[in-house]
């Protein structure tokens, strides 16, 4: 009798924690089966960006602001909940979402087959390429072969470090060295003070670095990659469709152009 009693207790107090789980905010949601259901539940979603990439997300004051956020905004709006966003490491922002830290990212985050092992990600919203950035004048990098024997800065983990590493040499560039930093804003410093020969970087922060350096920096060649920005969410989360209905309604309703002519107009630099 005892013994049933104990193992009553024990099964109560197991079905108590799982349920309490179930509903410990927004962010745990990340494995449950539903994670919409969850997020409508505690009233809020979470999000990871790298705030260093302008005009995608970067800091007005203390808040993350930009092409991302008014895309993310609109997935609570639409979900009747509120957002949450937080400024991490870019290479921080997949593991967050596996550990269940977050519901999902928008960090101008390029498709990739390397990330889709450890993320979902939504439809496509964005278009974009690497490009060279140079100090202005210099007249020995003009194409990508230049870069060979060249030591080049990349922002970690992100799609130009893949680039300019050429590990699995598919890439027709040979560099002599590739320099890694948190930010991009950092490489573009380094490069402004003559440390490094050049930046590879996503074509549209590299016109806002252009646009915020006038004079010193200048982007040179041809693009070297093609790629789509896509939101990521934890493997198996149903938040992807829910997604993917907002990005389509914003590019169908035109509100996706409106919302990157904000972020990219000379009004706004
Ligand atoms: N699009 C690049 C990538 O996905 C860079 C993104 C970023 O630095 N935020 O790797």
């Amino acid at each position: 009798m005892k013994k049933k009693i104990m193992a009553l207790i024990l099964a109560a107090g197991m079905a108590l924690s799982m349920a309490a789980c179930g509903s410990s905010g927004s962010s745990s949601s990340a494995k449950s089966d539903d994670a919409v259901a969850a997020i409508k539940k505690a009233g809020k979603i979470t999000m990871v960006t790298n705030a260093e990439f302008p005009p995608f997300e970067y800091k007005d004051g203390n808040k993350v602001t930009g092409i991302d956020a008014d895309i993310a905004q609109a997935v609570a709006d639409d979900l009747g909940v509120k957002l949450e966003i937080t400024d991490i490491a870019f290479d921080s922002c997949i593991p967050a979402l596996k550990s269940g830290k977050a519901d999902f990212c928008l960090a101008g985050m390029t498709v990739t087959d390397d990330r889709k092992k450890n993320a979902d990600f939504s439809d496509p919203y964005f278009d974009a390429s690497q490009v060279i950035l140079v100090k202005s004048g210099n007249t020995d990098i003009s194409k990508p072969s230049d870069l060979d024997g060249k030591v080049v800065g990349v922002q970690q983990g992100t799609t130009g470090d893949t680039y300019c590493t050429n590990e699995d040499g598919k890439n027709d560039i040979s560099v002599k060295e590739v320099k890694r930093y948190q930010k991009h804003v950092d490489a573009v410093s380094d490069l402004i003070a003559g440390r490094i020969d050049a930046v590879v970087l996503d074509d549209y922060p590299a016109e806002q670095f252009i646009e915020q350096n006038k004079g010193k920096i200048e982007k040179v060649g041809e693009n070297l990659t093609t790629e789509e920005y896509a939101a990521v969410v934890p493997k198996g989360s149903n938040l992807v469709d829910e997604i993917n209905k907002v990005v389509k309604n914003l590019k169908d309703s035109g509100k996706m152009n409106e919302i990157v002519d904000k972020y990219t107009s000379d009004s706004n630099q």
